[in-house]
């Protein structure tokens, strides 16, 4: 197993708001770009980290982690890593919630978003998996799979003048 040095981008770093390549087997470096993402999740940001774009730390490319931590969702399955993922239906239920990032870590920004969503995304194994997240991880999946894509929360802001700053 390879960690590559990494660090997390942060505000209007260009590489958060460029839409990430989609990954085949062929693409280089992928393990180690694998590798270091769970690194990142799932021990350095452990504690803080809900969910991970590859672009986050420097890979412009479609994989994402999702921290699962919910007792009932805590499935070893779920923490693998999620690549090429897409939203294939999502609730016409929504709400609103403020949603902190770790490439924004000083501020919370209002975000509505559909509280149920169907992700389609391929494992470590290019296995195909289907995936209906509730709640706290149907919202974790939509942020995560907009950075993929070169959105951040400030572009769904639900109202820019909510935006809370968090003290240190
Ligand atoms: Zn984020």
């Amino acid at each position: 197993m390879t960690i590559l040095k990494y660090k997390i981008f942060q505000d209007d770093h260009p590489i958060l708001k460029k839409k990430c390549e989609e990954v085949s087997k062929n693409t280089e470096n992928l393990q180690d770009m694998i590798d270091t993402l769970k690194h990142a999740l799932f021990v350095d940001y452990k504690k803080t980290g809900a969910g991970l774009a590859g672009n986050q730390i420097g890979f412009s490319y479609q994989i994402l982690a999702i921290n699962f931590r919910n007792e009932e969702q805590n499935e070893k399955h779920l923490n693998e890593i999620w690549i090429n993922p897409k939203i294939i239906w999502s609730s016409k239920k929504s709400y609103e919630m403020f949603e902190g990032c770790l490439s924004y870590p000083n501020i919370l920004v209002p975000v509505i978003r559909p509280s149920e969503v169907k992700i389609e995304a391929f494992n470590e194994k290019f296995e195909k998996k289907v995936f209906r997240a509730k709640d706290f991880y149907a919202r974790v999946f939509q942020h995560e799979i907009d950075h993929l894509n070169g959105i951040t929360f400030l572009d769904r802001a639900s109202d820019l003048s909510r935006i809370k700053k968090i003290k240190k």
